[in-house]
């Protein structure tokens, strides 16, 4: 199948509009927010203003009317300045608003999607649990239906964005029955922000992502309209199947923008560093280091825009995805550790943007599925079964 890459006027619009943003605001501002682990406030808001929470929904529902192509695209440009806001916005539409475009109602898009869309309000998706985050169909939160109510009781760990100011609502996937043969049912639930029962622990200290917010969340008897189950009961697992299936093409773009990001650091840093009197840039050593890692984050990049083409041409991509998803992951590893090489003692300071790469780099291989994961759904698809 031919495969285009070529990005449109529009996208290509997008694109450098986002890399300036991503110069010219984010830059200069982030690293004081992740010394200090704090959520970037005013930096998200800009970013709502520039419409990025609504890229991929239509206009009808306060979005932008493009597509998943176009917010990888800025997750990319993001990522190549700072990890923390990109994933603030992957969370926030492919995580948060994502599960109620594709399965809500009419009426729960109209109620939730322009809030989301506009960046007013950001949501989170819960699904990871202390017992239970790769074997996610392991779910121990609970949902009993009570009259006109479902009743909440559990606790999900490692939730994005779940504790801002600004956090409007938690999807959560729970148990709300069970079959015949005893397997469980699991839907997927909206949790408003402040609800009675619903505590959000403090952030987690982190290694990196430090001006993301991550948190440790509890349902405790949270009471929660019966109208605020997504989709029908029981379809919650190949519900976040799929939300988790387009979020690692969305993963994929932006490991490849923490890539591309060490070699635009490091490319500059070659040209200006001088030992034993000329640019270290000037040996071949460290000229083929940069080449190799230029190599790796176009070849991540194709990637994942293959993926993506695949998912908006309506065809098959899940192995696509985990295959870009655990290649980027792996290639931003290995730029991020090359580039703090490539710095010598300064990329070890946290001043430097690649220090702050390399720290964030680790998590690309654990969050959205594990290297592992991909591996197994990648040999899945090629019809090996369950390993
Ligand atoms: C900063 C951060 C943000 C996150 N944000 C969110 C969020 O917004 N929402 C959310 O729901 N979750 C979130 N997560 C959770 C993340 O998705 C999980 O941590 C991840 O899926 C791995 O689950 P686990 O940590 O329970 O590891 P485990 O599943 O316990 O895995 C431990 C190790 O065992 C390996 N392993 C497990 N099973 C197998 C197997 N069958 N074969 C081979 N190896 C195996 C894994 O690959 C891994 O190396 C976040 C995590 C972090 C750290």
């Amino acid at each position: 199948m031919a495969l285009d890459h070529r990005l449109t006027p529009e996208h290509e619009e997008l694109r450098r509009t986002v890399e300036a943003f991503a110069h010219d605001v984010v830059a200069p501002r982030i690293g004081a927010y992740y010394e200090q682990h704090a959520f970037p406030y005013d930096i998200v808001r800009e970013m709502a203003a520039m419409g990025l929470f609504g890229l991929p929904f239509p206009e009808e529902y306060g979005g932008m009317g493009g597509d998943y192509l176009a917010l990888c695209l800025a997750l990319e440009e993001l990522a190549r300045v700072d990890s923390s806001v990109a994933i603030t916005l992957e969370a926030g539409v492919s995580l948060g608003a994502m599960p109620l475009y594709r399965y809500g109602s009419e009426e729960q898009k109209r109620e939730w999607l322009p809030k989301l869309c506009s960046g007013e309000m950001l949501g989170a998706f819960g699904l990871t649990e202390p017992g239970f985050g790769s074997d996610a169909g392991g779910t121990r939160t609970t949902a009993v239906r009570d009259g006109d109510s479902w009743v909440i009781n559990g606790t999900k760990c490692f939730i994005t964005n779940s504790g801002t100011d600004i956090t409007g609502l938690v999807t959560v996937t729970a148990v709300t029955g069970r079959t015949a043969d005893g397997a469980p049912l699991i839907s997927t639930i909206v949790v408003p922000s402040g609800t009675p029962g619903f505590t959000v622990a403090a952030p987690y200290s982190k290694v990196g992502w430090n001006a993301s917010d991550t948190r440790e969340l509890s349902f405790s008897d949270v009471r929660v309209p019966a109208a605020n189950l997504l989709g029908e009961e029981g379809r919650g697992y190949a519900q976040f199947l799929r939300i988790l299936d387009e979020g690692r093409i969305a993963i994929s773009a932006l490991a490849t923008g923490l890539a591309q990001g060490c070699v635009d650091e490091s490319v500059r840093y070659a040209g200006e560093r001088e030992a034993f009197g000329r640019p270290i840039g000037a040996n071949q050593a460290i000229q083929f280091k940069l080449a190799d890692m230029e190599m790796r984050a176009h070849t991540a990049r194709v990637a994942w825009r293959d993926a993506a083409s695949r998912l908006l041409a309506g065809e098959p991509f899940k192995k696509e995805a985990a295959m870009a998803k655990l290649y980027s992951s792996d290639v931003a590893v290995t730029n991020a550790r090359e580039a703090t090489q490539i710095h010598g003692g300064y990329g070890f300071m946290n001043e430097y943007p690649v220090a702050r790469m390399w720290r964030d780099s680790k998590i690309l291989e654990i969050g959205e599925g594990t290297s592992e994961v991909q591996r197994m759904l990648i040999a899945r698809e090629l019809g090996l079964g369950r390993g």
